[in-house]
């Protein structure tokens, strides 16, 4: 009967529209709780940092790490940084949480210097917000001055669409920043739309290969390619180069002969929290990337 076709058809239609609702209430009402925890968060402590090593590709060292945020929820578990920076950056508290990083970076640098584990550069990613704060070098100068960190050692990342969105005000910020003594990287960098004409300009002092390109240089020729020319590009400019997730033997002898400076990845460790950093530390005589 066409009737009851038709009703059938309105009913599951009401039904389906009930069910997208309840979904997107669902997702809308996990975005308010996260964004009012989120504003609790930094002094309930429930920050974490992990560290990445950064292995110089000649003499298979750890020379370096970067500092990544994780947030320890107290009923949602661990959640990672894709799934809370952006609200974060919305929200502007980006800002305070980002202070918190550079701080306990820096401090944690400076510690395991303190230590005989060091000296080791710490690797801090930069917002947006961060980046627009008119009193951005002053943090930083203070934040260095506090922790006991020399400004060498500590290397800030920036994206190449957080310097290309006003490049005459980054390229004044970024000059100030190296006056500091600090180190400056792009990150994620051959996904972003720099310009080459800028790129000589701005006074970075290396270039970090996004991880889509690593991941397949020893399947895809055009990848291959790719990051040979950014390495040379880089080495040309004098830039230094590291390589953003390596996870095989295979991606680390082509980076290791085409000059590639230093690399991070899967395949040397995964971010890890700072005990389990500092075993690693301890244990850095030999390595996957000197047994070649
Ligand atoms: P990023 O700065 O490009 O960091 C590298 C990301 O790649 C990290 O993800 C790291 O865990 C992951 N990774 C490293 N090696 C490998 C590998 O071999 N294979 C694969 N598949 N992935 C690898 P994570 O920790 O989830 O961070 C994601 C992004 O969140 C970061 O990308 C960065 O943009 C942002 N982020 C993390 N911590 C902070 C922070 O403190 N402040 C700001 N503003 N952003 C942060
Ligand atoms: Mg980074
Ligand atoms: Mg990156
Ligand atoms: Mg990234």
């Amino acid at each position: 009967n066409a009737d009851i076709a038709m009703y059938r058809a309105k009913e599951s239609g009401r039904n389906n529209f009930q069910f997208y609702t309840a979904a997107m209430n669902e997702r809308l009402l996990e975005r308010l709780r996260i964004e009012s925890d989120l504003r609790n968060a930094l002094e309930r402590n429930e920050f974490v940092l992990h560290y990445q090593p950064q292995i110089d590709l000649e003499t298979g060292r750890t020379v370096g790490m970067e500092a990544l945020i994780r947030w320890q929820h107290p009923s949602l578990g661990m959640i990672p940084p894709l799934r809370f920076i952006g609200l974060a950056e919305e929200t502007g508290l980006i800002v305070p949480i980002g202070e918190w990083v550079l701080r306990t970076a820096c401090a944690q640098a400076a510690a395991w210097q303190r230590a005989g584990l060091g000296p080791l550069r710490v690797g801090v990613n930069l917002s947006a917000r961060q980046f627009a704060q008119h009193d951005l070098v002053n943090v930083i100068a203070g934040t260095l001055q506090e922790t006991g960190l020399a400004p060498h050692l500590l290397e800030l990342e920036l994206t190449e669409s957080l310097v290309m969105t006003d490049v005459d005000r980054a390229i004044g910020l970024l000059g100030e920043l190296k006056a500091l003594g600090v180190q400056l990287s792009l990150d994620d960098f051959g996904t972003g739309h720099s310009s080459l004409s800028y790129l000589k300009r701005l006074p970075i002092d290396a270039l970090k290969i996004d991880q889509s390109f690593v991941r397949d240089i020893t399947l895809t020729p055009d990848d291959a390619a790719i990051v040979a020319s950014i390495i040379s590009l880089a080495h040309n400019l004098r830039r230094h180069v590291i390589a953003e997730g390596v996870e095989t033997h295979e991606q680390l002898i082509y980076l290791q002969n085409h000059g590639c400076n230093e690399m991070q990845g899967y395949y040397f460790s995964k971010p890890v929290p700072p005990d389990v950093f500092e075993r690693l530390l301890r244990q850095d005589t030999r390595t996957p990337a000197s047994t070649n």
